[in-house]
Protein backbone atom coordinates (compact mmCIF):
# COMPACT_ATOMS: atom_id res chain seq x y z
CA UNK A 1 0.00 0.00 0.00
CA UNK A 2 2.91 2.31 0.92
CA UNK A 3 4.04 2.30 -2.57
CA UNK A 4 1.61 3.64 -4.17
CA UNK A 5 0.67 6.99 -5.98
CA UNK A 6 -1.21 9.43 -4.55
CA UNK A 7 -3.85 8.82 -7.71
CA UNK A 8 -4.03 4.85 -6.89
CA UNK A 9 -4.39 5.34 -3.22
CA UNK A 10 -7.21 7.91 -4.13
CA UNK A 11 -9.29 5.35 -6.72
CA UNK A 12 -8.62 2.88 -3.49
CA UNK A 13 -10.34 5.09 -1.32
CA UNK A 14 -12.89 5.21 -3.83
CA UNK A 15 -13.57 2.34 -4.26
CA UNK A 16 -13.17 1.11 -1.00
CA UNK A 17 -10.17 -1.27 -1.53
CA UNK A 18 -8.76 0.41 1.67
CA UNK A 19 -9.73 3.01 4.12
CA UNK A 20 -7.64 6.50 5.31
CA UNK A 21 -7.37 4.94 8.82
CA UNK A 22 -5.76 1.97 7.32
CA UNK A 23 -3.37 3.94 5.01
CA UNK A 24 -2.41 6.61 8.11
CA UNK A 25 -1.12 3.93 9.94
CA UNK A 26 0.93 2.21 7.01
CA UNK A 27 2.60 5.74 6.43
CA UNK A 28 3.15 6.08 10.40
CA UNK A 29 4.53 2.78 11.06
CA UNK A 30 6.63 3.41 8.27
CA UNK A 31 8.02 6.72 9.53
CA UNK A 32 8.50 5.35 13.02
CA UNK A 33 10.80 2.67 11.26
CA UNK A 34 12.85 4.69 9.05
CA UNK A 35 12.40 8.35 10.40
CA UNK A 36 15.56 8.05 12.98
CA UNK A 37 17.64 6.86 9.63
CA UNK A 38 16.47 9.76 7.84
CA UNK A 39 15.41 12.43 9.84
CA UNK A 40 12.94 13.48 7.11
CA UNK A 41 10.66 14.56 9.85
CA UNK A 42 10.63 17.61 12.21
CA UNK A 43 7.16 16.76 13.56
CA UNK A 44 4.68 13.65 13.10
CA UNK A 45 1.06 14.17 13.74
CA UNK A 46 0.15 10.70 15.27
CA UNK A 47 -2.88 11.32 16.91
CA UNK A 48 -4.20 14.29 15.31
CA UNK A 49 -4.24 12.25 11.68
CA UNK A 50 -5.77 9.54 12.97
CA UNK A 51 -8.61 11.64 13.52
CA UNK A 52 -8.70 12.96 10.62
CA UNK A 53 -8.65 9.70 8.35
CA UNK A 54 -11.17 8.96 10.82
CA UNK A 55 -13.28 12.13 9.56
CA UNK A 56 -12.15 11.51 6.02
CA UNK A 57 -13.49 8.04 6.23
CA UNK A 58 -16.63 9.21 7.23
CA UNK A 59 -17.12 11.24 4.33
CA UNK A 60 -15.69 8.65 1.99
CA UNK A 61 -18.85 6.31 3.28
CA UNK A 62 -21.15 8.97 2.48
CA UNK A 63 -20.15 9.96 -0.77
CA UNK A 64 -18.70 13.51 0.15
CA UNK A 65 -15.36 12.77 -0.76
CA UNK A 66 -13.30 14.85 -3.12
CA UNK A 67 -9.94 13.57 -4.57
CA UNK A 68 -7.64 14.12 -1.86
CA UNK A 69 -10.70 13.22 0.91
CA UNK A 70 -8.51 10.60 3.29
CA UNK A 71 -4.87 11.23 1.56
CA UNK A 72 -2.20 11.35 4.12
CA UNK A 73 0.37 14.42 2.93
CA UNK A 74 3.37 15.73 4.69
CA UNK A 75 3.96 19.47 4.50
CA UNK A 76 7.59 21.36 4.79
CA UNK A 77 7.81 22.70 7.91
CA UNK A 78 7.95 26.20 6.49
CA UNK A 79 3.57 25.99 6.12
CA UNK A 80 2.17 27.13 8.92
CA UNK A 81 0.14 24.37 10.37
CA UNK A 82 -2.26 26.00 13.19
CA UNK A 83 -1.57 24.09 16.61
CA UNK A 84 1.48 22.23 15.64
CA UNK A 85 4.38 23.51 15.33
CA UNK A 86 6.51 25.74 12.45
CA UNK A 87 9.50 25.69 13.16
CA UNK A 88 11.52 26.19 9.59
CA UNK A 89 14.50 24.52 10.46
CA UNK A 90 15.12 27.31 12.98
CA UNK A 91 16.20 27.07 16.46
CA UNK A 92 14.31 30.93 16.19
CA UNK A 93 10.90 29.24 15.60
CA UNK A 94 11.41 25.88 17.61
CA UNK A 95 8.84 27.07 20.23
CA UNK A 96 6.77 28.71 17.91
CA UNK A 97 3.03 27.37 17.15
CA UNK A 98 1.29 29.48 14.63
CA UNK A 99 -2.12 30.28 15.46
CA UNK A 100 -3.64 29.63 11.93
CA UNK A 101 -3.00 27.67 8.65
CA UNK A 102 -1.61 28.86 5.84
CA UNK A 103 -3.68 29.24 2.63
CA UNK A 104 -2.08 26.27 1.05
CA UNK A 105 -2.68 23.81 4.71
CA UNK A 106 -6.23 24.92 4.91
CA UNK A 107 -7.31 24.17 1.19
CA UNK A 108 -5.91 21.09 1.85
CA UNK A 109 -7.87 20.94 4.85
CA UNK A 110 -11.04 21.68 3.52
CA UNK A 111 -10.20 19.17 0.68
CA UNK A 112 -10.03 16.26 3.29
CA UNK A 113 -6.49 15.82 3.79
CA UNK A 114 -4.70 14.01 6.11
CA UNK A 115 -1.52 15.78 7.67
CA UNK A 116 1.18 13.37 8.83
CA UNK A 117 3.81 15.30 9.50
CA UNK A 118 5.99 18.41 8.66
CA UNK A 119 9.39 17.35 7.11
CA UNK A 120 12.74 18.90 7.89
CA UNK A 121 14.42 21.66 5.75
CA UNK A 122 17.06 23.58 5.34
CA UNK A 123 17.18 26.54 8.15
CA UNK A 124 14.30 29.20 6.78
CA UNK A 125 14.74 27.41 3.34
CA UNK A 126 18.89 28.47 2.99
CA UNK A 127 20.75 25.83 1.69
CA UNK A 128 20.91 22.99 -1.46
CA UNK A 129 21.66 19.98 0.89
CA UNK A 130 19.41 20.19 3.47
CA UNK A 131 22.64 20.09 6.40
CA UNK A 132 21.64 23.60 7.42
CA UNK A 133 18.31 22.55 9.57
CA UNK A 134 18.81 23.12 13.56
CA UNK A 135 17.63 19.56 13.16
CA UNK A 136 20.14 17.94 11.89
CA UNK A 137 21.00 16.78 8.55
CA UNK A 138 18.36 14.64 6.29
CA UNK A 139 19.70 11.53 4.86
CA UNK A 140 19.46 10.68 0.97
CA UNK A 141 17.21 7.28 0.76
CA UNK A 142 19.28 6.00 -2.14
CA UNK A 143 22.77 6.34 0.04
CA UNK A 144 22.71 7.77 3.84
CA UNK A 145 26.25 9.31 3.26
CA UNK A 146 24.65 11.37 0.77
CA UNK A 147 22.81 14.67 0.76
CA UNK A 148 19.40 14.39 -0.85
CA UNK A 149 19.11 18.06 -1.74
CA UNK A 150 17.65 21.56 -0.41
CA UNK A 151 15.92 23.20 0.92
CA UNK A 152 12.77 21.16 0.65
CA UNK A 153 14.90 17.79 0.99
CA UNK A 154 12.73 15.98 4.12
CA UNK A 155 9.65 16.53 1.35
CA UNK A 156 11.97 15.00 -0.96
CA UNK A 157 13.62 12.25 0.71
CA UNK A 158 9.96 11.56 2.63
CA UNK A 159 8.43 11.12 -0.71
CA UNK A 160 11.24 8.52 -2.33
CA UNK A 161 11.71 6.47 0.71
CA UNK A 162 7.67 6.07 0.92
CA UNK A 163 7.25 7.45 4.31
CA UNK A 164 4.27 9.56 2.20
CA UNK A 165 2.96 9.24 -1.18
CA UNK A 166 2.55 13.22 -1.27
CA UNK A 167 4.27 16.78 0.21
CA UNK A 168 4.59 20.16 -0.30
CA UNK A 169 7.73 22.56 -0.51
CA UNK A 170 8.84 25.78 -1.06
CA UNK A 171 11.19 26.66 -4.00
CA UNK A 172 13.18 29.93 -3.71
CA UNK A 173 15.75 29.04 -6.69
CA UNK A 174 15.72 25.31 -6.73
CA UNK A 175 14.25 23.71 -3.46
CA UNK A 176 11.89 21.58 -4.86
CA UNK A 177 13.23 20.81 -7.99
CA UNK A 178 17.01 20.33 -7.19
CA UNK A 179 16.38 18.12 -4.03
CA UNK A 180 13.38 16.39 -5.87
CA UNK A 181 15.63 15.52 -8.77
CA UNK A 182 18.28 14.37 -6.20
CA UNK A 183 15.92 12.09 -4.49
CA UNK A 184 14.45 10.85 -7.65
CA UNK A 185 11.17 12.11 -7.22
CA UNK A 186 8.61 14.65 -8.81
CA UNK A 187 8.88 18.40 -8.13
CA UNK A 188 7.21 21.22 -9.49
CA UNK A 189 7.43 24.76 -8.53
CA UNK A 190 4.30 27.11 -10.23
CA UNK A 191 4.59 30.17 -11.40
CA UNK A 192 5.29 33.25 -9.15
CA UNK A 193 1.81 33.75 -7.73
CA UNK A 194 -0.23 30.76 -8.86
CA UNK A 195 -0.11 29.19 -5.11
CA UNK A 196 -0.81 31.64 -2.22
CA UNK A 197 2.27 32.29 -0.11
CA UNK A 198 0.05 33.72 2.83
CA UNK A 199 1.32 31.40 6.05
CA UNK A 200 4.78 30.51 4.36
CA UNK A 201 7.30 31.72 6.38
CA UNK A 202 9.31 34.25 4.12
CA UNK A 203 12.41 33.96 2.99
CA UNK A 204 12.83 35.86 -0.29
CA UNK A 205 9.21 37.36 -0.93
CA UNK A 206 9.89 38.23 -4.66
CA UNK A 207 11.09 34.49 -5.30
CA UNK A 208 9.53 31.77 -2.85
CA UNK A 209 6.61 29.78 -4.38
CA UNK A 210 4.72 26.64 -2.82
CA UNK A 211 4.88 23.37 -4.63
CA UNK A 212 3.81 20.02 -5.15
CA UNK A 213 6.09 16.54 -4.47
CA UNK A 214 4.93 13.34 -5.19
CA UNK A 215 6.43 10.19 -7.32
CA UNK A 216 4.52 11.33 -10.66
CA UNK A 217 3.45 14.25 -12.32
CA UNK A 218 -0.01 13.15 -12.70
CA UNK A 219 0.08 13.38 -8.73
CA UNK A 220 1.31 16.48 -8.74
CA UNK A 221 -1.46 17.64 -10.92
CA UNK A 222 -3.73 16.45 -8.43
CA UNK A 223 -1.40 18.64 -5.72
CA UNK A 224 -1.36 21.62 -7.69
CA UNK A 225 -5.16 21.54 -8.48
CA UNK A 226 -5.84 22.01 -4.62
CA UNK A 227 -3.09 24.24 -4.17
CA UNK A 228 -3.15 26.58 -6.28
CA UNK A 229 -5.36 30.06 -6.59
CA UNK A 230 -6.05 33.45 -6.22
CA UNK A 231 -5.87 34.55 -2.41
CA UNK A 232 -6.60 37.98 -1.04
CA UNK A 233 -4.49 37.31 2.25
CA UNK A 234 -1.60 37.57 -0.34
CA UNK A 235 -1.48 40.18 -2.65
CA UNK A 236 1.19 38.95 -4.91
CA UNK A 237 -0.94 35.77 -5.85
CA UNK A 238 -2.70 36.32 -8.86
CA UNK A 239 -6.68 35.73 -10.18
CA UNK A 240 -6.74 34.26 -12.98
CA UNK A 241 -8.59 31.24 -13.23
CA UNK A 242 -6.87 27.39 -12.32
CA UNK A 243 -7.16 24.98 -15.44
CA UNK A 244 -8.11 21.09 -14.85
CA UNK A 245 -4.39 19.91 -14.33
CA UNK A 246 -5.29 16.53 -14.53
CA UNK A 247 -7.71 16.38 -17.19
CA UNK A 248 -5.05 18.36 -19.54
CA UNK A 249 -2.88 15.68 -18.87
CA UNK A 250 -3.13 13.27 -21.67
CA UNK A 251 -2.37 15.97 -24.35
CA UNK A 252 -0.80 14.92 -27.60
CA UNK A 253 2.52 16.45 -27.51
CA UNK A 254 2.95 16.03 -31.17
CA UNK A 255 5.13 19.02 -32.66
CA UNK A 256 5.36 20.46 -29.32
CA UNK A 257 8.10 23.10 -29.51
CA UNK A 258 11.21 22.33 -27.03
CA UNK A 259 13.96 24.56 -26.71
CA UNK A 260 17.30 23.32 -25.64
CA UNK A 261 19.25 26.43 -23.52
CA UNK A 262 22.50 25.59 -24.78
CA UNK A 263 24.04 27.67 -21.71
CA UNK A 264 22.57 24.62 -19.71
CA UNK A 265 24.81 21.73 -21.29
CA UNK A 266 28.07 23.66 -20.74
CA UNK A 267 31.46 22.84 -18.78
CA UNK A 268 30.40 21.98 -15.32
CA UNK A 269 27.64 19.17 -16.16
CA UNK A 270 28.42 16.03 -15.79
CA UNK A 271 28.38 13.62 -18.67
CA UNK A 272 26.43 10.59 -17.36
CA UNK A 273 23.52 13.70 -16.98
CA UNK A 274 23.95 14.73 -19.87
CA UNK A 275 23.78 11.19 -21.31
CA UNK A 276 20.69 11.01 -19.31
CA UNK A 277 19.05 14.28 -20.75
CA UNK A 278 20.32 13.00 -24.46
CA UNK A 279 17.79 9.76 -24.17
CA UNK A 280 15.14 11.42 -22.34
CA UNK A 281 15.23 14.24 -26.06
CA UNK A 282 15.07 10.84 -28.00
CA UNK A 283 12.28 9.90 -26.19
CA UNK A 284 9.91 12.98 -26.65
CA UNK A 285 11.01 12.81 -30.10
CA UNK A 286 9.57 9.40 -30.73
CA UNK A 287 6.68 11.08 -28.77
CA UNK A 288 6.28 14.08 -31.66
CA UNK A 289 8.35 16.33 -30.01
CA UNK A 290 10.03 18.50 -32.00
CA UNK A 291 13.67 20.01 -30.25
CA UNK A 292 16.04 23.27 -30.98
CA UNK A 293 18.86 24.86 -29.58
CA UNK A 294 18.18 27.88 -28.29
CA UNK A 295 19.98 30.66 -26.20
CA UNK A 296 19.78 32.12 -22.45
CA UNK A 297 22.77 34.03 -22.28
CA UNK A 298 22.30 35.51 -19.32
CA UNK A 299 22.45 32.18 -17.89
CA UNK A 300 25.76 32.73 -15.72
CA UNK A 301 24.60 35.67 -14.34
CA UNK A 302 21.97 34.15 -12.47
CA UNK A 303 23.73 33.10 -9.43
CA UNK A 304 25.26 36.13 -8.69
CA UNK A 305 22.02 38.07 -8.78
CA UNK A 306 20.10 35.67 -6.89
CA UNK A 307 22.60 36.19 -4.10
CA UNK A 308 22.35 39.66 -4.46
CA UNK A 309 18.59 39.34 -4.28
CA UNK A 310 17.49 36.31 -2.22
CA UNK A 311 19.60 37.81 1.42
CA UNK A 312 18.53 41.41 0.52
CA UNK A 313 15.46 40.03 1.10
CA UNK A 314 15.98 37.74 3.24
CA UNK A 315 17.96 40.38 5.55
CA UNK A 316 14.54 42.47 5.41
CA UNK A 317 12.26 39.83 6.39
CA UNK A 318 14.19 37.87 8.65
CA UNK A 319 14.46 41.64 10.80
CA UNK A 320 11.12 40.59 12.52
CA UNK A 321 12.84 37.66 15.01
CA UNK A 322 13.65 40.05 17.67
CA UNK A 323 13.28 37.70 20.51
CA UNK A 324 10.22 40.23 21.75
CA UNK A 325 7.03 39.18 19.37
CA UNK A 326 7.26 34.93 18.98
CA UNK A 327 10.26 32.73 18.41
CA UNK A 328 13.63 32.07 20.45
CA UNK A 329 14.26 35.09 23.67
CA UNK A 330 17.35 34.96 25.19
CA UNK A 331 18.06 34.87 28.90
CA UNK A 332 18.57 37.55 30.97
CA UNK A 333 19.51 40.82 28.10
CA UNK A 334 20.90 43.47 29.63
CA UNK A 335 18.69 46.15 27.97
CA UNK A 336 16.53 46.23 24.34
CA UNK A 337 19.30 45.54 22.33
CA UNK A 338 21.00 43.44 24.07
CA UNK A 339 18.06 41.37 23.68
CA UNK A 340 17.29 41.91 20.37
CA UNK A 341 21.59 41.20 19.26
CA UNK A 342 21.46 37.98 21.99
CA UNK A 343 18.08 36.59 20.83
CA UNK A 344 19.59 36.42 17.06
CA UNK A 345 23.12 35.65 17.87
CA UNK A 346 21.90 31.88 19.91
CA UNK A 347 18.93 31.26 17.64
CA UNK A 348 20.51 31.54 13.80
CA UNK A 349 22.58 29.46 12.11
CA UNK A 350 25.48 30.09 10.06
CA UNK A 351 24.11 30.47 6.70
CA UNK A 352 21.08 32.54 7.52
CA UNK A 353 23.36 34.70 9.30
CA UNK A 354 25.56 34.98 6.51
CA UNK A 355 22.62 35.64 4.28
CA UNK A 356 21.89 38.61 6.48
CA UNK A 357 25.33 40.19 6.30
CA UNK A 358 25.51 39.98 3.19
CA UNK A 359 21.90 41.11 2.27
CA UNK A 360 22.09 44.23 4.82
CA UNK A 361 25.65 45.28 2.85
CA UNK A 362 24.12 44.98 -0.55
CA UNK A 363 21.07 47.62 0.74
CA UNK A 364 23.48 50.07 2.42
CA UNK A 365 23.12 53.20 0.98
CA UNK A 366 26.89 53.33 -0.17
CA UNK A 367 26.01 49.91 -2.04
CA UNK A 368 22.37 49.81 -3.31
CA UNK A 369 23.29 51.26 -6.56
CA UNK A 370 26.41 48.99 -6.84
CA UNK A 371 25.15 45.55 -6.36
CA UNK A 372 20.79 45.94 -5.18
CA UNK A 373 19.50 48.09 -8.04
CA UNK A 374 22.26 46.02 -10.47
CA UNK A 375 21.00 43.18 -9.76
CA UNK A 376 17.84 43.74 -9.86
CA UNK A 377 18.53 45.36 -13.78
CA UNK A 378 19.89 42.20 -14.69
CA UNK A 379 17.31 40.17 -13.24
CA UNK A 380 15.13 41.92 -15.91
CA UNK A 381 17.49 41.00 -18.87
CA UNK A 382 17.33 37.02 -17.51
CA UNK A 383 13.75 37.07 -17.52
CA UNK A 384 13.67 38.68 -21.40
CA UNK A 385 16.16 36.32 -22.44
CA UNK A 386 13.13 33.50 -21.63
CA UNK A 387 10.48 35.69 -23.10
CA UNK A 388 12.63 35.67 -26.43
CA UNK A 389 13.15 32.08 -26.20
CA UNK A 390 9.06 31.16 -25.71
CA UNK A 391 8.88 33.40 -28.89
CA UNK A 392 10.50 30.19 -30.39
CA UNK A 393 9.76 27.44 -28.50
CA UNK A 394 6.72 26.04 -26.65
CA UNK A 395 8.49 24.35 -23.60
CA UNK A 396 12.42 24.88 -22.59
CA UNK A 397 14.21 21.70 -21.12
CA UNK A 398 17.30 20.53 -19.67
CA UNK A 399 19.72 18.78 -16.38
CA UNK A 400 17.74 19.76 -12.90
CA UNK A 401 21.34 19.82 -11.61
CA UNK A 402 24.71 19.90 -12.97
CA UNK A 403 25.74 16.78 -10.92
CA UNK A 404 24.26 14.02 -8.33
CA UNK A 405 23.72 13.75 -4.67
CA UNK A 406 27.08 14.62 -3.06
CA UNK A 407 28.70 13.44 -0.04
CA UNK A 408 27.30 14.94 3.79
CA UNK A 409 30.08 17.55 4.74
CA UNK A 410 31.34 17.77 0.96
CA UNK A 411 30.48 21.76 0.59
CA UNK A 412 29.98 23.19 4.23
CA UNK A 413 33.16 24.61 3.99
CA UNK A 414 32.97 26.25 0.57
CA UNK A 415 29.25 27.86 0.21
CA UNK A 416 30.25 28.92 -3.38
CA UNK A 417 30.44 25.84 -4.39
CA UNK A 418 27.15 25.20 -2.45
CA UNK A 419 25.44 28.53 -4.23
CA UNK A 420 26.61 26.24 -7.84
CA UNK A 421 24.07 23.56 -7.39
CA UNK A 422 21.74 25.46 -8.14
CA UNK A 423 22.96 26.62 -11.56
CA UNK A 424 19.93 25.50 -14.28
CA UNK A 425 17.08 26.07 -11.37
CA UNK A 426 17.77 29.84 -10.07
CA UNK A 427 17.10 31.94 -13.13
CA UNK A 428 13.51 30.15 -13.45
CA UNK A 429 12.56 31.74 -9.82
CA UNK A 430 14.66 34.68 -11.23
CA UNK A 431 11.80 34.97 -14.03
CA UNK A 432 8.82 33.99 -11.71
CA UNK A 433 8.04 30.65 -14.66
CA UNK A 434 6.62 27.69 -14.01
CA UNK A 435 9.83 24.80 -13.51
CA UNK A 436 9.40 21.03 -12.99
CA UNK A 437 11.66 18.05 -12.52
CA UNK A 438 11.32 14.47 -13.28
CA UNK A 439 13.14 11.49 -12.56
CA UNK A 440 15.37 10.62 -15.76
CA UNK A 441 18.38 8.30 -14.48
CA UNK A 442 20.69 7.17 -12.21
CA UNK A 443 24.68 8.40 -11.84
CA UNK A 444 26.27 5.61 -9.37
CA UNK A 445 23.40 4.58 -7.93
CA UNK A 446 21.92 7.83 -7.03
CA UNK A 447 18.92 9.47 -9.04
CA UNK A 448 19.36 12.85 -11.24
CA UNK A 449 16.39 14.57 -12.73
CA UNK A 450 15.53 16.74 -15.66
CA UNK A 451 14.10 19.90 -15.99
CA UNK A 452 10.62 21.35 -17.73
CA UNK A 453 10.49 25.23 -17.51
CA UNK A 454 7.16 26.10 -19.51
CA UNK A 455 6.15 30.11 -19.76
CA UNK A 456 3.96 31.50 -17.11
CA UNK A 457 0.88 29.72 -15.97
CA UNK A 458 1.37 26.87 -18.63
CA UNK A 459 2.02 24.20 -15.64
CA UNK A 460 -0.49 22.17 -17.30
CA UNK A 461 1.95 22.11 -20.57
CA UNK A 462 4.72 20.80 -18.87
CA UNK A 463 2.79 18.66 -16.53
CA UNK A 464 1.62 17.08 -19.47
CA UNK A 465 4.53 16.37 -21.00
CA UNK A 466 6.54 15.23 -18.28
CA UNK A 467 3.12 12.73 -17.71
CA UNK A 468 3.67 11.46 -21.34
CA UNK A 469 7.40 10.92 -19.97
CA UNK A 470 6.61 8.93 -17.26
CA UNK A 471 4.20 6.81 -19.55
CA UNK A 472 6.78 5.51 -21.23
CA UNK A 473 9.44 5.24 -19.29
CA UNK A 474 10.01 3.89 -15.79
CA UNK A 475 12.71 6.13 -13.60
CA UNK A 476 9.73 7.32 -11.52
CA UNK A 477 9.18 4.15 -10.23
CA UNK A 478 12.78 3.27 -9.02
CA UNK A 479 12.79 2.99 -5.12
CA UNK A 480 15.75 3.18 -2.80
CA UNK A 481 16.97 -0.26 -1.51
CA UNK A 482 15.58 0.68 1.71
CA UNK A 483 11.89 1.37 0.42
CA UNK A 484 11.85 -2.61 -0.34
CA UNK A 485 12.69 -3.82 2.95
CA UNK A 486 9.05 -3.25 4.40
N1 LIG B 1 19.74 26.76 -2.61
C1 LIG B 1 19.16 28.06 -2.77
C2 LIG B 1 19.45 28.91 -1.56
O1 LIG B 1 20.10 28.43 -0.67
C3 LIG B 1 17.68 27.96 -3.00
C4 LIG B 1 16.91 27.72 -1.79
C5 LIG B 1 15.44 27.68 -2.02
O2 LIG B 1 14.98 27.51 -3.15
N2 LIG B 1 14.71 27.84 -0.94
O3 LIG B 1 19.05 30.04 -1.48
Amino acid sequence: MVTKTLAELSLGLKQKTFSSVEITKAYLERIQKFNSKLNTFITVCAETALEEARLADKHLQTGQAEPLTGIPLAYKDIFCTQGIKTSCGSKMLDNFIAPYDATVAEKFKTAGVVLVGKTNMDEFAMGSSNENSYYGPVKNPWDLNVVPGGSSGGSTAAVAARLIAGAIGTDTGGSIRQPAALCGVTGLKPTYGRVSRYGMVAFASSLDQGGPIAQTAEDCALLLQSMAGFDTKDSTSVNTPVPNYSGLLNTSIKGLKIGLPKEFFGEGLNPTIEGHVQNAIKELEKLGAVFKEITLPNTGLSIPVYYVIAPAECSSNLSRYDGVRFGYRAKDPKNLEDLYKQSRTEAFGDEVKRRILIGTYVLSSGYYDAYYLQAQKVRKLISNDYQKAFKEVDIILGPTTPTPAFNLGAKTADPVSMYLCDIYTVSVNLAGLPGLSMPAGFVNNLPIGVQLIGNYFEEARILNVAHQFQKVTDWHKKMPPLGNTL
